[in-house]
């Protein structure tokens, strides 16, 4: 459906234009006319599904009776509140909802922790319509008395799961107890989980219930592989992927803040172009790190799920999960960030010997069964994560073929023990896809678009500079064909 039919005010429409939108998403065109409306919306959508303008354009539509050219803070009260788990987040939907402000006289501010508030309280003071938050910032400008929100007539949870998942609750009711009770409440969130109905059967009235590619689901765009591979073999396994499937740039998803630095500072000793996002990291630094990522400047971001929150970087080719989330919530999160608004996505993950009960745990919640695959090493990429290790490039891992007398009966025998309980199914391999080729059922010809990549991207990625390939092969054939994981689960 184009954004023609919508009947959005000229205003609006113009910034759509300008941002080269011309087919609604699925979530755009089933939530869209709901806020018109004026109702409650429960919305199940991933970030990178469009979700920021379907909650924004109608809400700023239905907004603009009150935009006023005034100079007085008292003519811009907040009259909607959006609030989200993470800085970046924050301000990733800010700038997008000025984006589709600017050519309105509504006015929209973020503020977020980690930064000085004196800035957002300047800001704050000279009146705000569309307030995009933290919820801890927002409490300390509520307690400062800088932000007053008893005219706020909108309220949007964004990423709802994870401001759950952070502990956000309390803040979460406290600031909803600050506003008027009559109000639009909309709710997003990449899963429903009990929590979340039980979060919008409090603060929710007779909502509609939104689903883009069905709860809990991840993106039919996104093809995913698990590989079995060795605690030790992760970072060979991570350069030869990237190498055989001729990758760009990629996330590479680990558990934990000190993984994430020494993994890192691993990687880039070893020649590719890396850098870090992990909660220790002040806000500069992590603006810094994603902004590099984001001209190319660096081939590998390397971070913790917290940090990597809602990035709306696009398309990026490929996410690693160098390690298998805790949580299988974070992995439906983690694997979003590839395969964003349409774009073709691939999802990598090493599972190693303890993993058995987190991936049970991810196929629980996908409702399918995961098959792992073998990574065979080529001798075309050296192996220079263990130094003095014969490599003679026939190495392989679990699919019964374990080289147990060269690395010790640990490495593959959990998963062969899974593998014989049957947690791992062994299914026909039907031809591989190709990963290059478009999507045929394309909705817009904006999905059509191939991967873009920034533009200093153009310089050969580093695992290229730093390895001679052998031949002009995207991907390696001694990868096995796998099937396209990402259809069984429920597309869109
Ligand atoms: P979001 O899920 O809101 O983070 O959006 C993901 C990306 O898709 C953002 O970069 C948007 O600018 C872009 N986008 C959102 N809606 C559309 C649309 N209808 N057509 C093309 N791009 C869009």
């Amino acid at each position: 459906m184009a954004f023609a039919q919508l009947q959005l005010a000229a205003p609006l429409a113009r910034a759509v234009a300008d941002l080269g939108y011309e087919s609604m998403t699925p979530i755009q065109a089933q939530a869209i006319p709901v806020v018109l409306q004026g109702r409650d919306v429960m919305g199940a959508a991933q970030t990178g599904t469009g979700k920021t303008a379907a909650f924004s354009l109608p809400l700023l539509q239905r907004m603009l009776k009150h935009q006023s050219s005034s100079t007085s803070p008292a003519r811009h009260p907040v009259r909607a509140l959006v609030l989200l788990p993470t800085r970046e987040l924050a301000d990733q939907v800010a700038q997008a909802i000025k984006d589709y402000a600017k050519h309105t006289q509504l006015r929209c501010a973020v503020v977020f922790g980690g930064m000085d508030m004196k800035p957002q309280t300047i800001e704050l003071k000279k009146g705000v319509e569309i307030l995009v938050a933290t919820p801890g910032r927002l409490l300390d400008h509520i307690e400062a008395k800088n932000a007053v929100l008893n005219q706020v007539e909108y309220v949007v949870l964004d990423e709802a799961d994870r401001m759950l998942d952070i502990g956000f609750l309390p803040d979460l009711q406290r600031i909803l107890s600050y506003l008027p009770k009559q109000r639009t409440t909309l709710l997003f969130s990449a899963t429903f989980s009990p929590e979340i109905k039980r979060l919008a059967g409090s603060y929710l009235q007779d909502p509609v219930t939104i689903e883009v590619g069905g709860s809990n689901g991840t993106a039919a765009t996104v093809e995913q592989h698990f590989y079995s591979v060795g605690d030790d073999d992760k970072r060979h396994a991570l350069h030869q992927i990237l190498k055989q499937r001729d990758l760009k740039q990629a996330f590479v998803f680990v558990n934990s803040k000190l993984g994430c630095a020494r993994l890192a500072r691993s990687l880039e000793r070893e020649g590719l172009k890396t850098t870090a996002l992990h909660g220790d990291k002040s806000q500069d630094e992590r603006l810094k790190a994603l902004d590099a990522f984001k001209k190319g400047e660096v081939d590998l971001l390397v971070c913790t799920d917290v940090a990597a929150r809602g990035l709306d970087i696009k398309d990026v080719p490929a996410v690693f999960n160098f390690d298998i989330p805790f949580n299988a919530e974070d992995y439906v999160h983690r694997i979003g960030r590839t395969g964003r608004a349409g774009a073709l996505g691939l999802a990598l993950s090493f599972v190693s010997k303890s993993d058995a009960r987190l991936v049970a745990d991810i196929e629980k919640l996908l409702k399918t069964k995961i098959e792992l695959e073998a990574v065979e090493f080529d001798e075309n990429v050296p192996d220079i994560h263990r130094q003095g290790r014969i490599n003679d490039g026939r190495r392989m891992y679990a699919e019964g073929v374990p080289d147990d007398s060269r690395h010790g009966s640990h490495r593959s025998g959990a998963l062969r023990d899974v593998a014989r309980e049957g947690q791992f199914a062994r299914p026909e391999r039907p031809p591989r896809r190709d990963y290059t080729r478009p999507t045929p059922a394309a909705r817009d010809p904006f999905f059509d678009k191939p991967y873009e990549a920034p533009p200093t991207a153009e310089t050969t990625p580093t695992w290229d500079a730093t390895v001679s390939r052998p031949g002009a092969r995207s991907i390696s054939a001694n990868i096995k064909p796998k099937r396209r994981v990402a259809a069984l689960f429920k597309a869109e």
